[in-house]
């Protein structure tokens, strides 16, 4: 079993690891290997101490550095739920369970917010994780809804066992040319379940198939995570980073405003030590 699971990899994250890595504690890391988008996509960041007029990718450049230097690997992948067993903590990811005694949830801030149906129908025809549930899939007809361009890779995945895929894009630039793949702009407004069928209404269609998959960076905390407190999509803490939850600890934009890169190294930092506060009380 793991001292801590780290779910993210941006600021939060990688402050978290950095100070857990220090202080010797055994952790799992999962996030994205490319680590946060929003890192990436600064143009220039000007407020961050001791880095000066620096743009987001070279800031991600010496954060992999400085990562790669201490020996810390990631795990690439994206969490679908986090569970407390009231002895320990279990994650799902990839299809498999890892066990904690500790949690630093560090996935950010939701940027999309849920469409109408999305979380009620979870499980029942929506899913968050193309390796997860794409296999449900196999010769149907799916719709994928897509955040970023970081997410082709997955839905290529889906069109690869798929029939067909009603593909929705909320980005620029989409590269989906493949034969089975129908590209659909607008946006999404609700989902519903009828007879089976999945339909996904805009604001002049309604798109029917067998599953829907919102494939984006962040979800609802509250739904990763159930039981956890939020208050308008942030996660409640107190001083220590600690949420709700026994063992759970929450740091970055995923705690609330403001978004900037120094609060949430900062809070990365408190979540790890207070982990390790924590973990030297159970003993
Ligand atoms: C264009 C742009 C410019 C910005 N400029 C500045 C600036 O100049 N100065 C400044 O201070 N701030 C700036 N920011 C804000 C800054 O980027 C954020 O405040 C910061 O990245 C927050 O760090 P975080 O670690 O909390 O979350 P994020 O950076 O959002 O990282 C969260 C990570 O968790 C991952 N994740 C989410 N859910 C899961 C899951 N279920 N399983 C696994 N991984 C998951 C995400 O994919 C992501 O990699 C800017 C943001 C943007 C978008």
């Amino acid at each position: 079993m793991f001292d801590t699971i780290i779910i993210g990899t941006g600021p939060a994250g990688i402050s978290a690891a950095l100070t857990l890595k220090q202080l010797n504690k055994n952790f799992l890391w999962i996030g994205s290997k490319n680590l946060s988008y929003k890192i990436n996509s600064a143009e220039k960041i000007r407020n961050y101490p001791g880095l000066s007029n620096i743009s987001g990718n070279e800031m991600k450049n010496i954060f992999l550095k400085q990562i790669n230097d201490m020996g810390i690997e990631i795990l690439d992948g994206q969490v679908t739920g986090v569970y407390d067993l009231s002895t320990h903590l279990a994650v799902l990811c990839n299809n498999e369970q890892y066990e904690a005694k500790t949690i630093i949830l560090a996935m950010g801030v939701e940027a999309i917010k849920p469409i109408s149906g999305e979380v009620e129908l979870l499980g029942q025809g929506v899913s968050y994780c193309a390796t997860c549930d794409g296999f449900l899939y196999k010769n149907k007809d799916i719709t994928v809804v897509s955040s970023s361009k970081g997410f082709e890779h997955e839905a290529k995945y889906l069109a690869s066992l798929a029939n067909k895929v009603n593909y929705i894009g909320l980005y620029k630039d989409i590269n989906m040319d493949l034969d089975n793949v129908n590209i659909i702009k607008g946006m999404p407004q609700k989902i519903e379940k009828e007879d089976k069928k999945m339909k996904l209404t805009f604001k002049d269609q309604v798109i029917e198939s067998d599953g829907i998959f919102m494939l984006k960076e962040a979800i609802s905390p509250s739904v990763l995570v159930p039981g956890l407190e939020t208050k308008d999509g942030h996660i409640l803490v107190d001083r220590e980073m600690k949420t709700n939850i026994n063992g759970v600890f929450a740091a970055g934009d995923s705690t609330g405003r403001p978004y900037q890169y120094a609060k949430a190294v900062g809070e990365g930092n408190v979540a790890a030590h207070s982990v390790v506060n924590y973990l030297n009380n159970l003993k």
